[in-house]
């Protein structure tokens, strides 16, 4: 994948890269097709659970992208070449877009399975962290990791994802917290993206806790990260997007928006961590600095909720974390969604506070967690999700133009998707036209 640092959507500008992607292909037999409708930013209010919904449909992709999406008939009637066309009977199953996850730390080394099982027994954090656990466990398994061993982890579970019908999926650095362990992590991102049919995209999160070495001394950590790096990790080009970890006790909102500014100017668009544990002005900056997505929200201000409203930030929320930790409360998002926040969903698949892999399952929670329709799931899973990785016009809805990005689904009406909590629907993942898994098996 070409890593682009401009224009309004890096998805359109970025797709030549070194995989053989682009063939023709028409699908068939698509008992209903559901698909959010794209306009002409992430959707919000009730645009969010406007999906379109088509009976006995049919796709034309031609070189990797959908040239019709439409009732059989017509796609038929429009495609005279149709019967020399390399085909798909889908069944009467579903088809929705590819699955987008927004935000992921998909590569680190170790496990944390005691940790899991001490917080299940009662032990408070400080206990954990005094016991080898916490996020710094994981900082010094990563850095002594091998990058062809963070790879393999990586791959793992990204063909996992793919099973589960994840298209794209954004991934966050932040378990090294030196410039050379960073680097050595956006490397690894990098090889993903080359070598297999997935797309990933890339965000720099040196911000994401202080290392060991500088205990006690966040501000002259966030000198060095400054100095040294961000500036490495932008000369690479590794990464589109920086994102902080703007919490008490971890980097102030002024912290936070030193580095993001830096890395604005560096050519990194800002995402920001934000308002997990307690309100913290974090969706207010992230409105200010104009960021792409807010993530977290379980906090959230009134006044930061409108803000991110007012600047089209997308909020991603995610119920897996919360609902891994334990928590009753989870993020507003029926009060994001009146106040007219563009909402989307994320996994936050990580090894300390979601080891959650399926979109489907998010999806699940956000309808029984979050109390959102099936339909506000969905376009927050796809459309949205896109828009917060900047590929919202590339990517997330099923309609001419775009990628032909694809799940059909083992069910006959789309909300079985986050219906059947917890089973993988996935008949078959499609990326640009090309079958990524089939009946949960990867093919890479
Ligand atoms: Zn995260």
């Amino acid at each position: 994948m070409e890593t682009c640092f401009d224009g309004p959507d890096l998805g359109q500008r970025c797709r030549s890269g070194p995989k053989p992607r682009g063939r023709d292909l028409l699908i068939t037999g698509i008992r209903q097709m559901a698909t959010p409708v794209p306009g002409d930013g992430p959707l919000y209010g009730r645009d969010l659970s406007a999906i379109d919904l088509v009976s006995d449909a049919a796709l034309l992709i031609r070189d990797g992208a959908i040239v019709f999406a439409g009732p059989e008939d017509d796609v038929l009637r429009a495609t005279p070449d149709a019967d020399g066309l390399e085909s798909l009977d889908a069944g009467g199953r579903v088809a929705i877009p590819g699955l987008v996850d927004p935000h992921t730390h998909l590569v680190f080394e170790g496990l944390r399975t005691a940790e899991f099982e001490q917080r299940i027994q009662g032990r408070d954090y400080l206990e954990v962290l005094a016991s080898g656990g916490g996020i710094l466990s994981t900082v010094d398994k990563t850095r002594k990791a091998p990058p062809e061993k963070l790879y393999q982890n990586a791959l793992g579970y990204a063909r996992r994802m793919a099973a589960a019908g994840t298209t794209t999926v954004e991934v966050k650095s932040g378990y090294g917290l030196d410039t050379a362990n960073e680097v050595k992590i956006l490397e690894v991102v990098r090889r993903l993206g080359h070598e297999i049919d997935l797309e990933f995209v890339p965000t720099f999160m040196g911000a994401h806790a202080v290392p060991r070495e500088f205990a006690g001394e966040t501000e002259r950590y966030v000198e060095y990260l400054l100095a040294e790096m961000l500036p490495s990790v932008a000369q690479r080009r590794l990464a589109e997007f920086c994102d902080v970890f703007c919490e008490k006790g971890v980097f102030t909102p002024d912290q936070s928006r030193r580095i993001l500014s830096e890395a604005l100017a560096l050519g990194l668009r800002p995402k920001l961590h934000a308002d997990e544990l307690s309100s913290t002005g974090g969706a207010e900056l992230a409105a200010e600095l104009g960021a792409v997505s807010c993530d977290h929200l379980v906090s959230v201000s009134e006044r930061g909720m409108d803000l991110l409203a007012g600047n089209r930030t997308v909020g991603v929320l995610l119920p897996g974390t919360s609902l891994f930790l334990g928590k009753t409360r989870p993020a507003p998002a029926r009060e994001m969604i009146s106040r007219g926040v563009p909402v989307s969903l994320a996994t936050d698949f990580n090894p300390g506070t979601s080891p959650l892999l399926s979109m489907q399952l998010v999806m699940s929670l956000a309808c029984s967690y979050l109390r959102m329709s099936p339909a506000e799931a969905l376009s927050a899973a796809t459309i949205n999700a896109a828009y917060a990785v900047a590929r919202g016009s590339s990517v997330g809805a099923l309609a001419p133009g775009r990628r032909a990005d694809i799940v059909i689904t083992n069910a006959e009406d789309y909300r079985e998707i986050a219906y059947f909590v917890g089973s993988n629907l996935a008949w078959a993942t499609l990326k640009e036209g090309v079958v990524i898994a089939r009946e949960g098996t990867p093919m890479f």
